[in-house]
């Protein structure tokens, strides 16, 4: 059998930027035609076989299965966050409907680390695998996912078990996995080595490089590697977020010493916008706000609960007195003071939002304030956040950014970074996951770059089936359904392409479709009135005020005198006026109410 497939979409992006027609922004073509024209056919394979559920053709929703014999174990489940063509959706999930036939086989779920867009949709898809299933991870990625899970008032208790660097655990009969941890911007990042008959698969997600301010890696983690690569790799999977970008990963070193010198150079206070999830950098700045006497008050409530964690694991290890409520904030003298806040990519909810719209309760800007944006700008927030350091700096704060000096290092490691991962670990064969097309085909150049023949390279899409062998990797026939599942308020899944193509038009608001049954000779009503809506409210949680809406439909119709047949224009002109007030005085939003008579 030929072991090396690529899919032939693959081709054309792999080859492109040697004819010059590369396109960032292109999308991967739809499944439909990715199918045609795949080679291989291995309906009874015996080997591994790889899925990726999800974080191939996006960031976000990571999700990975593999597969032997009758043995599945998960790796990572994801969730992305919305993006600018999905009104009103709250999140994206992986899509698990290729695997709710085979979930009796799942043996364990694999927890890379503790960001969303990993462990995020765990609450909404465990219950449909199976809340049994053991959901391996470390202290800090557990803590976070128990925390998460708390917030929904039904989920199941979660069998969460605690793995650290250098376990190694039989997941099942063929299966064992071994950890390793790496550096990300969250403590207890981890990488996988899955043992399986058929080799030995490096999992390699979320990871940067630490490199010393000389810019020498650090040979703790160039050891992590070694060791990775001495245990005989077939297959890398390695991320490729950053694998577009040139170079290596900033100096955590630098970093430290730009915020250093900033704070000591400060008069009045200071306030440092970053992701609530970039817990390695809180704990540094913490340090160097005690290094110059500096109180540290957080704001936002994401990122009090990710600190209050961490701080009860022992990764963020604050002097007494240091982390104060913000509530106290008035007692502090300006140059005493650092606040930590969220919303550092112009979030409109988040707290420096709120900060600099004057509407945070302890905190508004002054003059002489410096402000420091310690993370990096994701791609589309580029506006938000433009006006954000605007107003800032319009209300007469001094706003500093990696632009001007290196205040932050990703958690994504740029393409030097990856070669070297790459070249410690020389996998057979590499497998670039977590990133859009282009930056997965950037990862195959590097690795290529790195020795490996591209014929040994793979680029698939989400929902493509991978047949691994001892040989090689080859695409199969058939896929798994990977398209978007949304999530809206907590109902998941319901909310479908028609619904967004209305919410597009409908803008934020929705709509609600009344369905009244009248007898065609009294106009009255012969059944309940049935209420639908789309965009709006989630039905099985609003029982109530869908009973409300019924009675009220009633009501109006009720009042008709029921002498003779209702004229249909008429009355849907009246219960789109009085059923909308009444929704709107309820709720304060204003759907589409579109009513459907139906006379019999
Ligand atoms: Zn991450
Ligand atoms: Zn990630």
């Amino acid at each position: 059998m030929n072991t090396i497939k690529t899919g032939p979409q693959a081709r054309p992006h792999k080859h492109a930027p040697k004819r010059g027609r590369a396109h960032p922004t292109q999308r991967p073509q739809a499944h439909g035609s990715k199918k045609e024209g795949t080679s291989t056919q291995t309906q009874s394979h015996d080997g591994l076989t790889f899925v990726p559920l999800g974080g191939l053709e996006e960031i976000g929703r990571n999700m990975s299965v593999f597969e032997y014999k009758n043995e599945i174990i998960i790796v990572d489940m994801g969730l992305q966050f919305p993006e600018e063509d999905t009104p009103g959706i709250d999140y994206i999930i992986p899509n698990i409907e290729g695997l709710m036939e085979k979930r009796s086989h799942i043996k364990g779920i694999i927890i890379t680390h503790g960001h969303y867009d990993h462990i995020g949709a765990i609450p909404y898809l465990i219950d449909k695998l199976g809340a049994n299933i053991p959901i391996y991870g470390a202290d800090l990625s557990n803590e976070i996912i128990k925390r998460h899970q708390g917030d929904f008032p039904h989920a199941p208790q979660l069998k969460l078990v605690s793995v650290k660097n250098g376990d190694v655990v039989k997941m099942s009969e063929h299966i064992e996995v071994e950890f390793f941890e790496i550096t990300h911007t969250i403590p207890d990042s981890l990488a996988l080595v899955i043992k399986t008959p058929v080799g030995n698969m490096a999992y390699c997600t979320d990871l940067k490089i630490t490199y010393d301010i000389d810019g020498v890696a650090d040979p703790r983690e160039i050891k992590t590697y070694t060791d990775i690569g001495s245990r005989g790799i077939h297959t890398l999977f390695l991320e490729s977020t950053g694998a577009d970008r040139a170079g290596q990963s900033i100096s955590e070193e630098l970093v430290q010493q730009n915020i250093d010198a900033l704070i000591a150079g400060a008069k009045d206070r200071i306030i440092i916008g970053l992701f609530a999830s970039l817990l390695t950098r809180v704990s540094d700045i913490i340090n160097i706000a005690e290094k110059h006497g500096r109180k540290v008050f957080l704001s936002g409530f994401s990122l009090k609960t990710n600190v209050q964690i961490a701080q009860n694991l022992g990764y963020i290890k604050p002097k007494k007195g240091t982390l104060l409520s913000i509530e106290e904030l008035h007692r502090y003298k300006d140059d005493k003071v650092l606040i930590l806040s969220t919303g550092a990519q112009g979030e409109p909810n988040a707290s420096l939002m709120k900060i600099v719209n004057g509407i945070h309760r302890q905190v508004t800007i002054k003059k002489g304030d410096t402000i420091i944006f310690s993370s990096s700008v994701i791609p589309g927030n580029e506006r938000p956040i433009q006006s954000l350091k605007d107003n800032l700096t319009r209300q007469g704060a001094h706003v500093y950014q990696t632009e001007h000096l290196d205040v932050h290092s990703g958690g994504h490691g740029p393409a030097e970074d990856l070669k070297t991962v790459i070249g410690l670990v020389a996998p057979k064969f590499f497998l670039p996951i977590h990133g859009w097309y282009f930056m997965r085909a950037a990862n195959v150049r590097l690795a290529t770059q790195m020795g490996i023949e591209e014929k040994n390279t793979l680029l698939v899409d989400n929902g493509q089936v991978v047949h691994i062998t001892p040989k090689g990797l080859s695409v199969a026939k058939e896929t798994l359904p990977a398209y978007y599942i949304m999530v809206d308020g907590l109902g998941v899944g319901d909310v479908e392409e028609i619904v967004l193509r209305d919410r597009v038009a409908l803008s934020q608001e929705g709509m609600i479709v009344v369905f009244v049954t009248l007898d065609r000779r009294t106009g009255s009503l012969i059944k309940n009135p049935d209420i639908i809506s789309r965009g709006f409210i989630h039905l099985r949680d609003n029982k109530d005020l869908i009973e409300d809406m019924r009675t009220k439909v009633k009501k109006i119709i009720g009042h008709i005198p029921h002498v003779h047949s209702v004229e249909s224009d008429y009355l849907k002109a009246l219960l789109r006026d009085q059923l909308g007030s009444f929704v709107y005085n309820k709720t304060k939003r204003r759907p589409m109410i579109l009513p459907a008579i139906i006379k019999v």
